[in-house]
């Protein structure tokens, strides 16, 4: 089972009634929404007015894939969580940002740029599979439309991307990488544009599946450990066949 803990800063769901609207219980439960449709898939919620954030070291300890929806209040989101998320990524959690998460703090540290954008108000956009082969695009057709989502444009200031998998563009001509694969250390990352609290992106069949086959990629296939070889003075070889290396 791949443990998924979907977060969320849950501020416009109080007091924009249309994100209700769209999704009761709020963006964070329509992702898990999503997700309980895998059986492979074990998954949970967080929300930012939760003791410690929703994100004690037990629940992030257990997490193998972790979600972040937010927008409004990415201040409010301690610096102290913010470096043991950053941590338990490089020992190998895969990392999903959505939407607004291009700006929270966590997304931003992992990244090692500011993840400015070009944005306007809603629009057209058509998303196009420009990564076919790629795991994160299975089952999703070359291209597909949002009739309204709100336009996140280039330049995006993000380290290039080792894997862009889908490209986005906008009846008013802007363009953007709207799915883009990174790891750093050990976890993988991914984010993906579509998402807006007030549109209908997370009820789209084809942004669910991108959701689901992007836990699936990011679900960690080694976690790694600090790991000391005593030195006995001899060579390495010996070293190892003494088995004595230890966690640290
Ligand atoms: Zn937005």
């Amino acid at each position: 089972m791949i443990k998924v803990t979907v977060w969320n800063e849950n501020a416009h769901e109080k007091i924009l009634p249309r994100v209700t609207e769209i999704y009761p219980g709020g963006i964070h439960e329509e992702v898990a929404r999503i997700l309980r449709e895998c059986d492979d898939i074990e998954v949970r919620t967080a929300t930012l007015d939760q003791e410690e954030c929703g994100l004690p070291d037990e629940v992030l300890n257990d997490t193998d894939v972790l979600i972040w929806w937010g927008h409004m209040r990415h201040p409010d989101v301690p610096d102290e969580l913010v470096a043991k998320i950053k941590r338990r990524v490089h020992l190998g959690m895969g990392f999903i940002a959505l939407h607004s998460a291009h700006h929270s703090k966590i997304f931003k540290a992992l990244m090692g740029t500011e993840c400015y954008l070009r944005w306007k108000e809603n629009q057209f956009e058509r998303i196009w599979n420009i990564n076919p082969a790629h795991p994160i695009a299975q089952g999703i057709p070359s291209c597909f439309v949002l009739p309204e989502e709100e336009m996140y444009g280039e330049f995006f200031d993000i380290p290039q991307p080792e894997s862009i998998v889908f490209l986005g563009w906008y009846k008013g001509g802007e363009v953007f990488r709207s799915g883009c694969c990174w790891t750093r250390g050990a976890g993988k990352i991914f984010y993906w544009q579509p998402g807006h609290e007030t549109n209908e992106a997370f009820l789209n069949p084809h942004c669910r599946r991108v959701i689901q086959n992007a836990v699936h990629w990011a679900a960690p296939t080694f976690w790694r450990k600090d790991i000391r070889v005593p030195y006995t003075g001899k060579n390495a070889e010996e070293d190892y066949a003494l088995g004595i290396e230890e966690e640290i």
